[in-house]
């Protein structure tokens, strides 16, 4: 399975960061590092949108 960036649907190759979303605790989000610096919004798939 590849990951891709939920903000910018980039694959990620090596860097970037994995986490639970902090709403709903189920959804995976994948960022990509370029995201995660600029700290792109990113919408999980239950509604929440956070940095
Ligand atoms: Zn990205
Ligand atoms: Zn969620």
């Amino acid at each position: 399975m590849i990951d891709k960036c939920i903000s910018c649907s980039k694959k990620i190759v090596n860097e970037g960061v994995k986490f639970k979303c902090p709403s709903c605790l189920k959804e995976n989000i994948c960022r990509c590092d370029a995201c995660r610096k600029k700290a792109v919004q990113y919408k999980c798939k239950c509604g929440f949108i956070g940095p």
